[in-house]
């Protein structure tokens, strides 16, 4: 007798990208901010663990209060989850029925397959058109949540508001689910949509932009209606007081996430320069993070691992039409310095073709 699900034992449970000790080697393959968070989180996480011994606040009332008052939605439009995976999850659990479809389009983040056959949902893949467009036709009939990460993760692409609507209104069945994990970094925010359409929900995440990925905490903004059915498969005490006191006072301190947006987006700009100027295909990023392209799977793998050979870790997919890239998150202004030189060693060796 095997009790387990046979949608749990059929699927590949998800494989995260490698972690290293930073003050080792020059991390850059999971997106994780390389600069500290705000330092008013810090005194904030330090005051939060005088009190350890309580149960933190079921609703983290006063995070949602903050996430009301900078992004301008009432607080009852915002949910907090630990780390924008548990909210990716809720949104299946409360969604879907075994057999339900949920679309997604390639490349993109593949988490979100891993939640669907988790709830042994059908998920359908949809290709991008030309370099990395929403297609021109989309027929979405039928799907229960359409996942669109803006900016997409890995290849960056930011995808206009225009974009954005068409794909909303071309779901009459179900939820359009913008995945705004790294849209500090493009300025662009679809939230002001959920006036307009009744099946929008937005995601965000604070392990990116705000530099707290270790606390692991995320926000989901949608109509009322539908937050009230999520909070019922919410685990009650799913952010812990730490979680919920640093992300408070980060949201606060607008200032500092702004600082931090700015340094990456220039350091992103600069890095696109120089990849261009040794050859290579890197494509314009909304995101912290850049892909390139190499012309040839060996040619990726070959980069990636002298790369991390010499202590430079980015991220290598081996996943249908991006098996020729890797993907590297703008650290620090150091970081990409030594990832530049790093790179441009390794190109400069490489045997004439
Ligand atoms: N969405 C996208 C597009 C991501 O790249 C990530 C990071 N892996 C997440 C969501 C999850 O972020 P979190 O750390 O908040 O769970």
């Amino acid at each position: 007798m095997n009790p387990v699900r046979k949608c749990i034992l059929s699927m590949t449970g998800y494989v995260p990208g490698e972690s290293a000790d930073s003050t080792k080697i020059v991390k850059l393959n999971q997106n994780e901010s390389r600069f500290p968070p705000s330092p008013r989180a810090i005194k904030a996480v330090e005051a939060a663990a005088s009190a350890l011994a309580l149960y933190p606040d079921s609703s983290s009332r006063k995070l949602r209060e903050a996430a009301s008052s900078v992004y301008g939605v009432p607080a009852g439009q915002v949910m907090a989850g630990n780390g924008s995976d548990e909210i990716l999850r809720i949104l299946f659990q409360c969604c879907c029925d075994p057999g339900d479809e949920a679309v997604a389009f390639h490349p993109s983040y593949t988490y979100y397959s891993t939640l669907a056959a988790m709830q042994d949902v059908r998920y359908r893949l949809v290709n991008f058109e030309g370099e990395y467009r929403i297609p021109k036709h989309l027929d979405l009939r039928g799907a229960k949540i359409v996942f669109l990460p803006n900016p997409n993760a890995p290849t960056g692409t930011v995808f206009p508001e225009s974009e954005v609507r068409r794909l909303i209104e071309a779901v009459p069945d179900g939820l359009a689910v913008i995945d705004e994990a790294y849209a500090d970094f493009s300025g662009q925010t679809s939230i002001p949509l959920l006036k307009e359409y009744e099946n929008v929900v937005v995601v965000r995440t604070f392990s990116k932009s705000y530099g707290l990925a270790g606390l692991r905490i995320g926000l989901c903004f949608a109509r009322e209606g539908l937050l009230e059915q999520m909070e019922k498969v919410r685990d009650y005490y799913n952010l812990d007081r730490l979680a919920q006191a640093g992300a408070e006072a980060a949201l606060l301190d607008q200032d500092w996430l702004k600082l931090i947006c700015s340094r990456v987006i220039a350091s992103r700009e600069k890095l696109i320069g120089q990849l261009r100027e040794l050859g290579l295909t890197a494509y314009d990023s909304g995101a912290n993070f850049i892909l390139v392209r190499f012309g040839s799977p060996e040619r990726a793998r070959r980069v990636f691992e002298r790369l991390r050979a010499r202590s430079v870790l980015v991220r290598y997919f081996n996943s249908r039409g991006i098996d020729d890239c890797i993907r590297v998150t703008i650290g620090t202004e150091t970081d990409m310095d030594v990832f530049h030189k790093e790179l441009e060693h390794i190109i400069k060796e490489e045997p004439a073709s």
